[in-house]
């Protein structure tokens, strides 16, 4: 039987009157899925509701934030008590103090860094860091890598992007992309090569260590170490974009997961613990260039929200509390190896499902395209968008909304990945792998 969506169709109508596209945000309108996106209400735990009254098992959690689910009762508490005592000073306070001195004395390399709004204000800040201290203006990214939406790093930039027909923004001086080199992944003898063309205007090397926002690609072992290795020959600077990975693959982020230390590190997402927060850090040199201490000029007006920075500080203290990383990545593997044995016995479709720490994807290919399953650390793992079988963007698509139907909510996007986060138990994982399989035969049958 299927869902009711009356409320949330009558929603979007009139949604797609004001903001372009009905939402303000491109991946949350479903055109990559069809269909009508559903509106939320309100979300627990594991759980989103809708304005329908339906509830789905959440996958996407707001795209990364909530590695304890949605509304922790801590995080909540935290943000009520802090809005008690008001909401927005713009003067100088002792929250994002504490939220700071415990990042850079969790994280060595992060000696000094500044609070921002969001993600994409932490890239921008950084790559402008690398460029005055290196004097150079060149910023060498990679393919299928998403650094927000600033304009000279829209270029080849992942997921919000992917199959349309243009791969870059209207709206971008061709200037502005022009400082911007782009190198495919998963092919350090193309990275050589640009080094070797433009090696001394390069300021900075710009990376998701574990690229996440076109698929998730990893990158075979040694590769960042080698990267880094590069980067410091032709004295550019390594700038890791760890929006999605920081605090979710360690406390550290992918730095401590694969063991690699970037010159500049850029986060989002889990250190707002819901809210909007971003931050740019790295050695104290090159911070110690930002306004007022330096000539990089760099300013917020909410930046350092007393709200944001309380939930942001639950958040980061709980996870140095509880530590929960080695839990997550298992739970994760363990949701792989579901639904690939699974899928071996439906067997109407090939499905991979790559993992790191507490991310997933899943990714679909017609049956019989590949042989083998790629679980894991397996050694058929895809690590690049060329790689990504070409069904993958028709086959997601139905089995989205099988799945949204019995109640699971993945990310509305064949490129978006998954996020299982503390709320997530093995119940969960055990009703998403049955679902999955169900939702493989209805498909099957259709
Ligand atoms: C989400 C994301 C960004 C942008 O962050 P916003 O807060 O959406 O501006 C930048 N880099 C990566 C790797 C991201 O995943």
């Amino acid at each position: 039987m299927k869902r009711k969506h009356e409320q949330s169709a009558a929603l979007f109508a009139r949604a797609l009157k004001v903001p372009p596209g009905g939402v303000h945000s491109p991946v949350r309108a479903f055109r990559q899925v069809g269909g009508t996106p559903v509106f939320i209400d309100s979300a627990d735990g594991a759980y989103l509701f809708d304005v329908d009254g339906n509830r789905y098992l959440d996958f996407c959690l707001s795209w990364g934030p909530l590695i304890f689910g949605h509304n922790d009762p801590d995080i909540a508490d935290a943000a009520k008590s802090a809005i008690s005592r008001g909401t927005s000073f713009g003067a100088a306070e002792a929250g994002s103090l504490e939220l700071a001195e415990l990042i850079t004395r969790e994280i060595p390399w992060v000696e000094q860094l500044r609070f921002v709004n969001s993600g994409t204000e932490g890239v921008m800040s950084a790559i402008r860091v690398a460029r005055a201290a290196t004097g150079r203006d060149k910023i060498l990214k990679f393919a299928g890598c998403y650094h927000g939406h600033m304009d000279g790093l829209l270029v080849q930039a992942g997921s919000g992007l992917a199959g349309q027909a243009i791969p870059d923004s209207a709206g971008v001086p061709a200037g502005t992309a022009a400082d911007t080199l782009v190198a495919p992944l998963d092919h350090l003898a193309a990275v050589e090569n640009i080094f070797a063309a433009h090696g001394s205007k390069i300021a900075a090397v710009i990376i998701e260590p574990a690229p996440a926002n076109h698929g998730l690609l990893p990158q075979r072992e040694g590769y960042l170490a080698e990267l880094a290795t590069l980067a410091r020959k032709h004295g550019a600077l390594l700038i890791f974009d760890e929006v999605i990975t920081g605090f979710r693959l360690a406390f550290g982020g992918a730095a401590e997961y694969f063991g690699v230390v970037p010159d500049l590190v850029t986060y989002g997402k889990i250190i707002g613990g819901g809210f909007p927060v971003g931050a740019y850090g790295g050695r104290t040199e090159l911070m110690a260039q930002v306004a007022p201490s330096g000539d990089v000029y760099q300013a917020g007006t909410l930046s350092g929200n007393p709200v944001a920075m309380a939930t942001g500080l639950a958040a980061l203290k709980k996870l140095l509390r509880l530590s929960p990383y080695a839990v997550l990545e298992a739970r994760t593997r363990e949701l792989a190896t579901q639904l690939q044995a699974l899928a071996a016995r439906h067997s109407n479709m090939h499905v991979t499902c790559q993992t790191v720490a507490s991310l997933f994807w899943i990714c679909l290919d017609d049956a019989g395209a590949r042989a083998g399953n790629n679980v894991g650390d397996n050694a058929r793992r895809i690590c690049s968008p060329a790689q990504i079988p070409g069904a993958h963007a028709q086959l997601y698509p139905p089995l989205f909304h099988a799945l949204l139907d019995k109640g699971f909510y993945l990310p509305p996007s064949p490129w978006e990945v998954g996020f299982v986060s503390t709320a997530h138990d093995k119940l969960c994982i055990d009703a998403f792998t049955t679902a999955f399989g169900a939702a493989l035969e209805s498909i099957a049958r259709e």
